[in-house]
């Protein structure tokens, strides 16, 4: 017997948008701007840099400017440039802001749910980008609250990210609220420490962590339909 939901909450990145492609297209402008070719071992090097400046402040030890500030100053750095890494980022933020692209039916998910089910948007980021990305994408809409982390003074996995979007969710009730995510950190762990069931989804099939325990897992978010118990809106999306 499946469970009924009331309200879902939806990560952003990699779960309604992606935010690989995003992340491409504008490291490639900047790094266009700085007269230095993107190679594919620079994107992997800053991915790598930035998912540990990224976890470094999901685990409390620097905050969010320092992350952002100087990801670009150290990732030039190593390649001979020494840069102004709060320009950088302020031009980076500009062109990821146009990056917008969906995951493979996001909005028909999201049309196809906003009528059944109260949808709130729980997303660790910058605010002015995730909201700019949600409005170009046509998915604001769809959503009756939008929590960035940026906004809220937390972040996920943080109890009290989550009990400040319980306090605005008028009648929210724990019980009957999913939350939607792919990171099994941020979202999954997240999720459980508030109480939440949890849907991760997990396009690779990436290995599960002791200790977090989703209550569902998805490789598509196509597998939503049948846990929700909903049908597609087949409406022409215009
Ligand atoms: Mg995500």
């Amino acid at each position: 017997m499946l469970k009924t939901y009331k309200t879902l909450l939806f990560d952003v990145d990699d779960t309604l948008l992606d935010f690989g492609a995003a992340e491409r297209a504008a490291l490639r402008m900047l790094f266009d701007g700085q007269n230095i070719a993107l190679t594919e071992e620079i994107e992997t090097q800053y991915k790598w840099m930035n998912q540990r400046l990224w976890q470094s402040f999901e685990e409390g030890l620097i905050d969010r400017n320092e992350v952002v500030n100087t990801r670009f100053s150290l990732l030039f750095k190593e390649y001979g440039q020494e840069v102004d890494g709060c320009l950088l980022e302020q031009k980076y933020r500009s062109y990821l802001e146009e990056g917008h692209q969906l995951i493979d039916g996001a909005l028909e998910l999201i049309r196809s749910l906003h009528d059944k089910y109260d949808l709130y948007i729980v997303t660790n980021g910058v605010s002015k980008t995730q909201y700019r990305r949600l409005q170009d994408s046509g998915l604001l809409p769809y959503f009756k609250a939008v929590f960035v982390s940026e906004d809220t003074g937390y972040q996920k996995p943080m109890k009290e990210y989550f009990q400040y979007v319980f306090d605005r969710i008028p009648g929210i009730i724990q019980e009957q609220a999913l939350l939607i995510g792919d990171s099994l950190n941020a979202d999954i762990r997240g999720g459980m420490l508030a109480g939440l069931d949890t849907c991760w989804l997990n396009p690779s099939m990436k290995e599960i962590e002791t200790g977090i325990l989703p209550t569902y897992q998805i490789q598509t978010l196509e597998e939503l339909y049948p846990i929700l118990q909903i049908e597609r809106d087949s409406a022409v999306i215009c």
